[in-house]
């Protein structure tokens, strides 16, 4: 045994004496991330770490792993997270946009809602064959996503063609998304979330509602949310907003939380996100469960740009680092079954990770109604590691 090299690893803060390596044999990690700041909310950890990783998984976090790799990503400086997970995207449109996705540090894709009965085998075959997972939520109203309003005509909202479309995908089918805004459901707005409930319900699914601007009252619509179902689009503005003009979260949105309902941001680029809204939800000591970018390609160039951009949001208007980690990571693994072993750094969880990088300067950020707002922080994608593989950086 090499004898220096055993005090070593024992000096550290290591559980584990490292086992020198017998000639000849491969190296212990496929991948070490060195000295960064391991920011992990899943078990409040941020102190200037290791990661070890083997076999797809992370395998040891210390603080000076002494072991072979075969691969080294250089993390000094910057923020070691785990992979992020967005509940709430239009991936499923377009085969590169998950890739796209996956170097901004994005290991995990829900797409909500993109299409419904008729089409739900294109998103599907998209979501298949993502590099990270990605499952689908479908859209209640049969035709998917139409500019005329995707249940304006009721007939759409199609519960035996939705259930017919789970049974044949439940692998791939992570539950109903129902978009509710006066431009995509009317009138029909209780009626479409009571049927995207009754197709969800036969295979114990959660509803994703998109909320904001509809015109039934949020109470009356919030009262046929079931503990897991998710609020997406939570600081639209009025009307039907979850805060009312004093500055006071609705009696009937605290009492959805309690019983289990999640509240979602949805970035998206209209009539979504107003800054007034968020800075009084978030004053009103409502956070965020989770975040999402609700993506789409036009929203790489405008409001959205990436996931680390839409979390730099919530640093300029007041959030924690830490609390902004959780709501891309540990909080939204609890979200959908698919990311449960994912959201965390924990010895042999999937080797899902983000390299990010938060830096310190002046950035422009813009709402969906043109508002412009600066911050002092940004983080930007580094690198990403998925499986235990360090992907292409974004050229
Ligand atoms: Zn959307």
């Amino acid at each position: 045994m090499n004898r220096r090299r055993f005090i070593g690893a024992t000096a550290g803060a290591a559980a584990f004496a490292h086992v020198p390596m017998a000639l000849g044999a491969v190296a212990k990690y496929d991948l070490i991330i060195k000295g960064g700041r391991v920011l992990d909310p899943s078990r409040k950890m941020d102190v200037v770490r290791d990661v070890g990783i083997a076999r797809g998984q992370i395998a040891a976090i210390e603080a000076n792993l002494a072991a072979d790799a075969a691969d080294i990503v250089d993390a000094r400086g910057k923020l070691v997270v785990p992979g992020l997970l967005d509940i709430h995207t239009h991936v499923g449109r377009a085969k590169e946009a998950a890739p796209l996705c996956l170097a901004d540090g994005v290991t995990g894709l829900i797409d909500a809602g993109s299409q419904g009965a008729d089409r739900i085998a294109e998103v599907i075959e998209v979501a298949k064959s993502t590099p990270q997972p990605c499952r689908v939520l479908i859209n209640i109203g049969r035709a998917g996503i139409l500019p005329e309003g995707d249940t304006m005509d009721l007939n759409r909202a199609d519960v035996s063609a939705a259930r017919e479309a789970i049974g044949r995908n439940r692998e791939m089918i992570a539950g109903v998304k129902a978009r509710l805004s006066r431009d995509v459901a009317g009138a029909n707005d209780f009626e479409v979330l009571r049927r995207a409930q009754e197709a969800a319900s036969a295979f114990n699914l959660p509803v994703m509602i998109h909320m904001g601007q509809t015109m039934s009252p949020l109470p009356k619509l919030l009262a046929l949310l079931k503990s897991g179902d998710v609020v997406t689009h939570m600081f639209a503005p009025p009307p039907n907003s979850i805060i009312d003009d004093n500055g006071r979260i609705l009696p009937e949105v605290t009492a959805a939380r309690r019983r289990g309902v999640r509240f979602d941001l949805g970035n998206g680029r209209t009539g979504h996100l107003r800054w007034d809204i968020a800075e009084a939800v978030l004053k009103a000591g409502f956070l965020p469960d989770t975040f999402s970018t609700d993506w789409t390609p036009e929203g790489r160039t405008a409001q959205v740009i990436d996931f680390p951009n839409v979390m730099s949001k919530f640093l300029m208007l007041g959030m924690t680092l830490d609390q902004v980690i959780a709501c891309a990571t540990v909080n939204a693994s609890r979200t959908f079954p698919v990311f449960r072993t994912r959201g965390t750094l924990k010895v042999g969880a999937p080797a899902d990770i983000a390299v990010l990088e938060l830096r310190e300067g002046s950035f422009e950020f813009v709402d969906n109604f043109g508002n412009q707002r600066s911050g002092r922080q940004r983080l930007f994608p580094g690198a990403t590691v998925l499986a235990g593989k360090r992907v292409a950086a974004r050229v």
